[in-house]
C-alpha cells in the first residue's frame, strides 16, 4: 500500500469509516519524497553532534497519523516508538505498520505524556531523537514541553528534534536579534541548542491541503549543555536555579518588548539594579529586551544574580 496515494489514502480511511480530522490537526502527507526527507534529515543530518548516531538511536513520533512517516523512520532507525492521540486512527496503523517489528504505537495525547520519564525509558543508554509533523495546533505548546523535558547541561539522550511545522513558527525559532520575528521561543531554543530552517513544504503535499505553508526545522542540543554558548554559566548546584531564573528574565523581557529592559524585568530586579548590570556590560540603559542576545541575557542574568 502507498501511504503517500490520495486515492489510497482516501479508500484506507473509507475502510476504517473515519475521515481526517481538523480538531487533531490532521494533515496528512501525500508526497513521498517528503516523508523521506524529513526521516533523511532525522537520522542523517547532525550539524552539532559530530558523529551520525541514528545507527544506535531510538526515535520518537509524535502523531502518526496513518503511518508514513513512521515507515520511513522504522527503515533508518532501530526502534521507533510513536504517540498517537487519535482513537480512530489505532486500528488503522494496526494495518500500515503490521509487517514491522521496530514500532510501537502508544495511544496518548503527547501533551499529557510525562515526556522525561518517557525518553529515559527510550533511551536506555542509547541517544533518542524526536520526529513529526506536527499538529499545527499544538505546535507552541510541544515545543515548550520538548524544551522543558531536559536540563540544559548537555547531559539529555534527547539528541536531535526535526519537526514539520507551519513556516512562520520555523522563522520565529531559528530567529535572532536582529529578526522582526525574534521572541522569547527563539531565545529559549537557543539556550538549549542550534535551530536550523532545512527545507520548505508546500502546501500542496498534504491532505487535507493547508492555509499556510510549512518548513522542516531540526533542534540539535549543545553536547556540552548551555556551556557551549556561555562558557561562564554557573556549574553544579548553582545551575539549576541560574537557569530558572534566566527563562524567567527572558520571559519577562519579551512579555513587554516594546518597553526599556529596566522596566520590563522591574517586577524581578529594582531598576537601579538591572541599570548597573546593564551599564557593565557596556549596553545602553534604555534598551529593549528584543535587541539582547541570547549570550547577553545569560550574562545579564548572572550579573543580576550574583552580587
Ligand atoms: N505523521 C502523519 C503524516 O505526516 O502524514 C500525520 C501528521 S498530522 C499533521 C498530525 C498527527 O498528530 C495526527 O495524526 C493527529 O491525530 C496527531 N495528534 C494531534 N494532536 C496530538 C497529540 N496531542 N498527541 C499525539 N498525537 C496528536
Amino acid at each position: 500500500m502507498n501511504l503517500c496515494n490520495l486515492g489510497e489514502v482516501r479508500t484506507l480511511l473509507e475502510k476504517h469509516g473515519i475521515a481526517p480530522r481538523k480538531s487533531y490537526g490532521q494533515n496528512f502527507l501525500v508526497n513521498s519524497a517528503i516523508p523521506e526527507e524529513i526521516a533523511d534529515t532525522s537520522a542523517y543530518a547532525p550539524f552539532l553532534f559530530p558523529e551520525n548516531e541514528s545507527d544506535n538511536a531510538h526515535v520518537l513520533e509524535i502523531g502518526p497519523g496513518i503511518g508514513a512517516l513512521t515507515r520511513e523512520l522504522a527503515a533508518r532507525y532501530p526502534a521507533v516508538t510513536a504517540v498517537e492521540i487519535d482513537d480512530g486512527l489505532i486500528p488503522v496503523l494496526a494495518e500500515t505498520l503490521a509487517d514491522l517489528e521496530n514500532v510501537r504505537v502508544i495511544h496518548s495525547d503527547f501533551l499529557k505524556t510525562d515526556t522525561g520519564t518517557l525518553i529515559e525509558e527510550l533511551s536506555g543508554g542509547v541517544p533518542v531523537h524526536i520526529c513529526a509533523n506536527l499538529p499545527y495546533y499544538v505546535t507552541t505548546p510541544i515545543l515548550q514541553k520538548l524544551l522543558d523535558t531536559f536540563l540544559p547541561d548537555g547531559t539529555s539522550p534527547l539528541r536531535r528534534i526535526t519537526l514539520l511545522v507551519q513556516s512562520e513558527f520555523a522563522d520565529r525559532v531559528c530567529a535572532t536579534a536582529e529578526d522582526k520575528d525574534y521572541s522569547a521561543t527563539s531565545v529559549l531554543t537557543a539556550l538549549h541548542g542550534r535551530a536550523r530552517r532545512m527545507f520548505s513544504v508546500s502546501a500542496g503535499n498534504f491532505y487535507p491541503v493547508p492555509k499556510v505553508s510549512s518548513a522542516v526545522l531540526s533542534i540539535e542540543p549543545y553536547p556540552n549543555g548551555l556551556w557551549d554558548l556561555w562558557p561562564d554559566a554557573p556549574r553544579g548546584e548553582d545551575f539549576p536555579p541560574y537557569f530558572q531564573k534566566l527563562t524567567k528574565v527572558i520571559d519577562a523581557s519579551f512579555l513587554q518588548r516594546r518597553k526599556a529592559l529596566p522596566n520590563a524585568l522591574s517586577p524581578l530586579f529594582s531598576k537601579a539594579d538591572t541599570e548597573n548590570a546593564l551599564t557593565k556590560m557596556g549596553i545602553r540603559t534604555d534598551v529593549r529586551g528584543e535587541k539582547l542576545s541570547p549570550e547577553d541575557f545569560c550574562r545579564l542574568t548572572a550579573l543580576l544574580t550574583t552580587k
